[in-house]
């Protein structure tokens, strides 16, 4: 099952979404893939490859020969180095820009008399970077598209189109967000039970028929079935009626997550060592968590995009503070919109004894270590099922994107955790942190991410649901002829 076919190495080009949250799950699959025999080109913007190089060092992109990397330019103005965190400009320019340089990029990776690796033989790209499909049609090979939201994100996605026509959007005034109308019931996407105008992804929260987020995802979402396969990092147990809803509008469904715990099953140290994180981590955080008893720190982080405001970091902070845990707290230099992240000096005095503070960590690890007892989370879908590895209950502060629905399936159907108004204010802060961390709720909380932790584990071993379809995938789609 899912081995190499006769007649040469297969080659799978993964093309990601130029942002951490596309990034890391992408190169996860790639891993997988080179496992299991395939030559990968791993496909980033100039920029990304820069900042990769930086953050590890440039030995730690050649680990193997049959692992290469390439760029393409993301076809933003190279001296505008932010717009790279201005995700409606990054999503107008790569949907513009990269066709061309990404068909070029193949036809020389096929070129025999300039390159020594076997011909492509399939596309592996993020679902919003569907120009990719024009370059799959052109040399006749298959195209999967990986759409690294949860699966729920991802169906709300397919349904926006669905949800105009019935005139729930756009808003007709921008006092529709605060006034109760976002609490309205959506009960017209299959599969999705529960759930509020205010839990389906951000980008509808537009009074604009023409705003760029809710017209690229709309498309990117309407081009996803001319893919051989849909993959998604999520297992069947976990989003079961989501994976049929999207089973009965798209060719091919695979579920194979958490990929995190199929790549742990490696044995290729070399392999295993090669990361892409843009930002230098701080191992240190991991050798303070050693010294800390288990179940007690709260990890706190808010991934690699989400901004607010110096007035909700300072709420955050004192929330903190006053809960009296101790917590290990990642705080982005560009957290602070147009500012840098200063905390308040009183607040770094007073917590110095059991907080600890840096800028990037080796999330995974930090996770599954013991003495983690919770995370406040901006409910990316990566930090959530990383978290679901790791048991560990999360407090939800959706910024944008599927965030929104990931918190709401994290505080209903999964009971893994409590949101926090948007609007936060210390006190909530320190309550839910409290309860979160020795209240009843959290051990409940913390009894169901230990049982979709083993759920996951399952899902992932021999015969588990996505270790079977990740052999299904490459039998069906990446290696049939
Ligand atoms: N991450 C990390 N260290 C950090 C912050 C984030 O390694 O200090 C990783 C995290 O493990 C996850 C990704 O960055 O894989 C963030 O993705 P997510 O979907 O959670 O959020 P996004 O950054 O896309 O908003």
């Amino acid at each position: 099952m899912g081995s190499i076919a006769a007649g040469g190495n297969p080659h799978a080009v993964c093309i990601p979404y130029p942002a951490q949250g596309h990034i890391n799950p992408m190169f996860k699959l790639a891993k997988l893939l080179h496992h299991r025999g395939f030559h990968i080109t791993f496909v980033n913007t100039e920029y990304n490859h820069q900042r990769l190089l930086k953050s590890r060092g440039p030995s730690s992109l050649d680990g193997l020969p049959d692992f290469q990397f390439k760029t393409i330019p993301d076809g933003l103005p190279p001296s505008d180095a932010d717009a790279t965190q201005d995700i409606p400009s990054l999503c107008e320019s790569t949907s513009k820009n990269c066709s061309l340089p990404f068909r070029n990029l193949i036809h020389k990776l096929n070129d025999t008399s300039t390159s020594n690796v076997p011909p492509v033989s399939c596309i592996i790209s993020d679902g919003v970077m569907t120009f990719t499909l024009n370059a799959a049609e052109e040399f006749g090979i298959p195209l999967v598209f990986f759409w690294t939201p949860s699966a729920c994100g991802c169906l709300a996605y397919m349904h926006y189109r669905h949800l105009i026509g019935r005139g729930l959007l756009p808003l007709k005034d921008a006092s529709w967000l605060t006034n109760g109308y976002m609490e309205t019931a959506i009960d017209c996407i299959p599969g999705m039970k529960n759930i509020r105008l205010k839990d389906l992804p951000s980008f509808i929260r537009t009074t604009d028929l023409d705003d760029i987020m809710l017209n690229f995802v709309m498309e990117e979402a309407e081009r996803t079935s001319k893919a051989s396969a849909v993959i998604l990092n999520t297992f069947d147990a976990l989003e079961q009626d989501i994976l049929d809803a999207l089973s009965a509008m798209l060719p091919r469904v695979y579920s194979i997550g958490p990929l995190q715990f199929l790549v742990n099953q490696i044995q290729n140290d070399r392999l295993k060592s090669m990361a892409s994180n843009l930002w230098k981590e701080q191992p240190e955080c991991i050798d303070w968590l050693n010294l800390k008893q288990p179940n007690s720190v709260v990890y706190v982080n808010f991934g690699s995009i989400t901004v607010m405001s110096p007035q909700q970091l300072s709420e955050f902070a004192w929330g903190l503070a006053n809960s009296k845990k101790s917590f290990l707290w990642i705080v982005r230099p560009d957290l602070v919109k147009g500012d840098s992240a200063v905390l308040p000096t009183e607040f770094v005095n007073e917590t110095k004894e059991r907080g600890m503070l840096a800028n990037w960590c080796p999330q995974e690890q930090v996770l599954k270590h013991p003495s983690i007892g919770g995370f406040l989370t901006h409910s990316g879908w990566n930090s959530t099922i990383e978290s679901l590895c790791g048991g560990v209950p999360v407090i939800c502060w959706p910024f944008f994107a599927e965030q929104q629905t990931n918190c709401r399936y994290s505080c209903t159907d999964w009971g893994i955790g409590m949101e926090i108004d948007n609007d936060v204010k210390r006190d909530e802060v320190e309550k839910l942190v409290r309860e979160l961390m020795e209240g009843e709720g959290g051990k409940g909380m913390k009894k169901k991410a230990m049982e979709w932790k083993i759920k996951a584990e399952e899902a992932t071993r021999p015969g588990g649901s996505s270790y079977r379809n990740l052999n299904k995938l490459l039998d069906e789609v990446l290696l049939s002829k």
